[in-house]
């Protein structure tokens, strides 16, 4: 048998949880979760203290990054005894890590969930979870505005394995309902707010209709990335599982990828076993880095709100701009369910008055908000879908899926909202006055129509 490799009836005794103690240092126990420290504590103090244990090696403040593939054992008595499940520790790097466990351990105090399993990207947490838990002749549900790559695993690779899917409305709780096929639909996958419209979807209801006739063993994943724990807490409203592409704003300094799944100690421990064996791991760096990012989590985002509620107003009663989609303005299509975050986020998607040249031009007039993909970090980013995210598709193939090619998609970074609003101000006059400038070098987009893969 080669490292790493077991036989098939033991996989079973192997616990994840780190005890594996530095050399000299004192053991690490399993810290108690930050809950039993002080009951109700809030979710700043959560994001720091959260999941680390108070002793760390070398009586270091931080959580050491645990650079090592593979773990040692002293005997082959001690691996005996950690097969026979009699001492928990580390036995080999695409098991487990301290310090991803550590990191797991306080996403899960953050979700409010049993346990929590790290994977090298959000799109490795969301495949290694939907194969870990359907087989063929299964059916999932999903809302069609589900991040693309999602729907994209699902209606492709996963309909190879004889998985079926039923995309339904944004918000469409009914047709969610009507969608569930009795004894076959196994999962039920949304997000909130939905990226870029920022639509919401009713977790509460929705996990209401696991009690449906029919629904027996049906699991409710929200993918909860463009809200965080700040903002919303899944499980507390009825989720089964929730995700979190902590490339985001749990990374928060756009410097690493990773991807979370929190959820029920039995659901999170199957998933663990699938990614031992598909392998998408997160490197030790890089949950240092999250760990380290977590830590500023609740400020980042609560100052994330309110800059990009301030933006949303502002933009709202400018005239260049035609509508602006932001759940914390009343004028949202949800704005009715916005009570069920404590914050709105800090992305915000808009219209400008024009077509997808003017917008490209109000674009590339902006001196602080920077040209790129991604959300949730301390820069503030912009970009135009049609010319981003939907690039690859024909303007009639985006506007069948409603993106239009005047929509901007800003998320919301840490810079003085004053600052900001002089930035998209100053973009938005050189826009009226025709002096925008279209910048064409490598790596920006000509914005026209030919530039377009117009089929
Ligand atoms: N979920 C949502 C809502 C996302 O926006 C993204 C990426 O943009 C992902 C999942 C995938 O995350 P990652 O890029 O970390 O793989």
């Amino acid at each position: 048998m080669s490292v790493g490799e077991r036989p098939a009836d033991m996989s079973t005794l192997r616990s994840e949880s780190s005890t594996t103690p530095d050399a000299g240092a004192p053991p690490l126990p399993n810290p108690p979760p930050v809950a039993s420290r002080r009951e109700g504590a809030g979710i700043a103090t959560i994001a720091i203290h959260g999941g680390e244990a108070r002793a760390k090696p070398h009586d270091a403040l931080t959580t050491p990054i645990a650079c090592t593939a593979t773990y040692t054992f002293s005997s082959t008595a001690a691996l005996r005894d950690h097969f026979e499940g009699r001492v928990e520790r580390e036995e080999y790097g695409r098991y487990g890590n301290p310090t991803v466990r550590t990191a797991e351990r306080k996403l899960a105090a953050l979700d409010g969930a049993e346990d929590c399993a790290l994977f090298a990207s959000g799109m490795a947490a969301l495949t290694t979870t939907l194969l870990a838990m359907l087989k063929s002749g299964d059916h999932v549900v999903l809302t069609s505005d589900v991040y693309r790559r999602t729907r994209q695993f699902v209606g492709s690779f996963l309909a190879r394995f004889g998985i079926e899917s039923t995309l339904v409305p944004p918000g469409d709780v009914d047709a969610c309902a009507a969608a569930i096929i009795p004894g076959k639909t196994k999962l039920l996958v949304t997000e909130s707010p939905t990226n870029p419209y920022l639509r919401l979807a009713d977790i509460g209801r929705l996990a209401e209709l696991k009690n449906t006739t029919g629904a027996r063993g049906l699991k409710l994943l929200v993918d909860s990335t463009f809200a965080t724990p700040v903002n919303q807490r899944p499980i507390e409203l009825g989720a089964d599982l929730v995700v979190h592409s902590c490339t985001k704003y749990l990374g928060g300094h756009n410097d690493l990828l990773a991807g979370s799944v929190a959820g029920s100690a039995a659901l999170v421990s199957a998933l663990r076993d699938t990614r031992g064996v598909l392998g998408g791991v997160l490197d030790p760096h890089a949950a240092y880095l999250l760990l380290r990012g977590i830590k500023t989590l609740a400020v980042r985002v609560e100052r994330q709100n309110r800059t990009a509620l301030r933006v949303a107003q502002w933009l709202e009663a400018h005239p260049g701009i035609e509508r602006v989609f932001y759940p914390g303005l009343p004028s949202h299509p949800d704005a009715a369910l916005a009570g069920q975050l404590r914050g709105h986020g800090g992305v915000i998607s808009f219209l400008v008055r024009g077509d997808l040249d003017t917008t490209s031009g109000f674009i590339d007039g902006c001196a602080l908000a920077t040209i790129a993909p991604s959300l949730g970090g301390v820069e503030t980013l912009i970009e135009q879908p049609a010319l981003m995210s939907h690039y690859e598709l024909t303007t009639e193939e985006r506007l069948q899926i409603g993106i239009h090619e005047n929509l901007v998609r800003l998320s919301v970074g840490l810079e003085d909202a004053e600052d900001l609003i002089a930035d998209f101000a100053q973009a938005l006059e050189g826009v009226a006055r025709g002096e925008a400038k279209q910048k064409v070098s490598n790596g920006t987009h000509r914005a026209s129509e030919e530039s377009l893969h117009v089929r």
